[in-house]
């Protein structure tokens, strides 16, 4: 069953829900538009009087009523992170898989480096060990790109593994999608 991108009255993504939870919004009279290519269709309960199948046609993305939140802020985790970062260790540039890599907090959190975006990078275990409580200048290991806080957009676009062509449209359009790589 696909997972549809929800959407604010103002367009900003708000999460990732069910098909199930798009159509009861539906049948609520809660989304206000759908964007993208309607997907194929749900098949509810038959009605008793008419005999019919109920037939549910759902789009990728959908708008649903509700407060609009102001300030959206990412939540950090290692998975989103390291797809933030390409699955490559900001130190050495190689490419890792998940269970390979680490999350290293660019001023170490023993110096009073703080648990957020800016500060924090995937590296591989090795270059994390030889990194140990220094910094990257201290350490004489460069960053490879700045560490940076992805925006709503690019946000949900790491937060979900499968993404359907459309989503990955509307996301795309409002986030960079190369990274600033130091040569
Ligand atoms: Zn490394």
């Amino acid at each position: 069953m696909h997972t549809i991108l929800r959407l604010d009255v103002a367009g900003q993504p708000r999460g990732w829900i069910t098909a199930h939870e798009a159509i009861s919004a539906y049948a609520k009279g809660d989304v206000i538009y759908g964007i993208g290519a309607t997907l194929p269709p749900y098949f509810g309960g038959v009605q008793r009087l008419t005999g019919l199948r109920s037939r549910i046609e759902l789009q990728p993305i959908v708008a649903i009523q509700g407060r609009i939140v102001q300030g959206f802020v990412p939540p950090l985790c290692n998975r989103t992170l390291f797809r933030r970062d390409d699955h490559r260790c900001l130190y050495c540039g190689q490419q890792h898989a998940r269970a390979d890599l680490t999350r290293d907090h660019v001023l170490p959190t023993s110096r009073g480096g703080t648990d957020r975006w800016e500060n924090v990078v995937a590296a591989c275990k090795r270059c994390n060990w030889q990194k140990d409580n220094r910094t990257p200048e201290e350490a004489h290991m460069p960053l490879l790109a700045i560490p940076f806080k992805p925006n709503p957009f690019e946000w949900h676009f790491l937060a979900k593994d499968r993404i359907l062509a459309d989503q990955m449209d509307y996301l795309s359009q409002q986030f960079r999608g190369l990274r600033a790589w130091a040569s």
